[in-house]
C-alpha cells in the first residue's frame, strides 16, 4: 500500500491518497485533485508528477 498526503503536494487538505502502485496514487490523486481542488488533466505536467513521486510513502 503506498499513500501520499495532499498537504504535502501542497494542498491546505487533510486527504490522503491511497494506492497499491504509483498508478493507482496518480489515478486516485488526480481524481481527488480535479474535483476538490478544480486541477485539470494538464495541471498534472510531468514535472509536478515527479514532485509528488518523491512525495509518495511505502505503508
Ligand atoms: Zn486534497
Amino acid at each position: 500500500m503506498k499513500t501520499l498526503s495532499c498537504r504535502e503536494a501542497g494542498f491546505d487538505c487533510d486527504y490522503v491518497v491511497r494506492g497499491e502502485t504509483e498508478e493507482d496514487i496518480f489515478k486516485n490523486g488526480g481524481e481527488h485533485a480535479m474535483k476538490d481542488h478544480g486541477m485539470k488533466e494538464e495541471d498534472l505536467t510531468p514535472e509536478f508528477k515527479e514532485k509528488l513521486r518523491g512525495l509518495i510513502k511505502d505503508q
